[in-house]
């Protein structure tokens, strides 16, 4: 028999969160004047550790998907997916080009190095056996206060130009604008200014713009006040699987369902009397007899080790808590609340019938994309059978 742990993916909680946020953020009648921005999927690091090809069928109403791994793109195409795909760090070597060409793969062009490699390949004609006049569609993508990728607004004309030149030498296609929010989820004041700096960087100049990661997505209109005469693009990433970017609001709240289920079993049940003391570190001790119990589930399946006693759990349906501290394989769980709890009882460790994966994060003193993208390989996963 296997380890009894398993993560469970339910492919109706995604396309409902896309739905959701559709139909609920991105509404047709606001603003009345521009069209509803497209949805640019976010599925990196593995659809945030869902499985790319889970995504790419519960996610095949989105607009776009956009990613990191040139593989992943490419397995994507491989999979059925027709519509557009974002490399949202573009490429990283020459080689990398005719593969953009060939799957047909939006990039994002964020320094000047990307131009100078795009500005050769143009020189140099498509390598043997390659396919001519394949233009690509880029994004020039603006530092307006992340200090992470992209020109800065200095600079960002200038590439823009050079990138209009690759258009007319007949290397590029469309051309949009691109700038990512580094407090979307905490200060609207600093989102605020980092649009102003985006629309005076771009003005007048052609093309889609894309901003708006989860948090600027789930913030009614904000989309809109990027300047975008030729179209907008959002780029949620986490809301998509049912997690909130927001410390203050669930995803509960947002309407959201978890797509991602951890669940384990109890596979030891113990009485300890007051003063007995609980795992590595003894970090627990008790002061009253308690019941407690063994979960198959530790920090080598991705489980974060700091979320140490207190941090929630659920068993048999029960919420409970974890004492001491997280092993490897094994982490104990509080018995107290839940009398029933037998050997083999059902164990979640986040997801439906469980806490959320952002309350467990919280207890772990991180977010909950960093759970979700760490489930280790040796936990199997499953698509959840559904009746829908
Ligand atoms: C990861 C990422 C997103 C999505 O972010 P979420 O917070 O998960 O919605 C959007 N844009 C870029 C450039 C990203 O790297």
């Amino acid at each position: 028999m296997p380890r009894p742990i398993s993560a469970s993916i339910s492919l109706s909680a995604l396309t409902h969160n896309l739905n959701t946020i559709r139909d609920q953020y991105l509404p047709e009648e606001v603003p009345p004047n521009l069209a509803r921005p497209g949805v640019w999927a976010v599925i990196k690091a593995n659809a945030y550790g869902h499985g790319v090809d889970n995504a790419v069928r519960a996610f095949a109403q989105a607009d776009g998907l956009a990613m990191l791994d040139l593989d992943e793109a490419v397995r994507c195409r491989e999979r059925g997916w027709q519509k557009p795909i974002l490399m949202l760090e573009g490429f990283f070597e020459p080689r990398d080009i005719p593969v953009l060409q060939q799957y047909r793969l939006h990039t994002t062009l964020h320094c000047s190095e990307q131009l100078d490699m795009l500005e050769a390949a143009r020189l140099s004609g498509p390598p043997d056996g390659a396919p001519e006049h394949i233009r690509l569609d880029a994004f020039v993508k603006l530092d307006s206060g992340m200090s992470r990728l992209g020109f800065s607004p200095s600079q960002y004309r200038q590439a823009f130009e050079r990138a209009q030149r690759l258009q007319q030498n007949g290397l590029l296609d469309h051309v949009g604008k691109m700038t990512h929010f580094a407090r979307a989820d905490d200060n609207p004041d600093i989102t605020r200014e980092q649009v102003e700096l985006f629309n005076r960087c771009t003005e007048g100049l052609p093309g889609p713009v894309s901003v708006c990661n989860s948090a600027g997505t789930l913030t009614p209109g904000l989309w809109a006040t990027a300047h975008g005469e030729q179209g907008h693009w959002v780029r949620p990433g986490i809301c998509l699987y049912g997690a909130s970017p927001f410390a203050q609001r669930s995803a509960e709240q947002l309407g959201l369902r978890p797509a991602m289920t951890l669940a384990s079993r109890i596979i030891s049940i113990r009485e300890i009397p007051p003063g007995a003391c609980v795992g590595y570190g003894h970090l627990f001790h008790a002061d009253k007899p308690m019941r407690i119990g063994v979960v198959a589930c530790g920090y080598a399946d991705g489980y974060p080790r700091h979320a140490a006693t207190d941090a929630p759990i659920t068993v048999d349906g029960v919420r409970t808590r974890v004492l001491g501290r997280v092993s490897m394989d094994m982490l104990v769980a509080d018995l107290g609340p839940v009398p029933q709890a037998r050997v083999g009882s059902p164990v979640v460790l986040w997801g439906e019938g469980g806490p959320s994966v952002d309350e467990v994060a919280q207890a772990a003193g991180t977010i909950g994309y960093e759970l979700l993208c760490a489930v280790a390989p040796r936990v199997p996963k499953f698509v959840q059978q559904e009746n829908t």
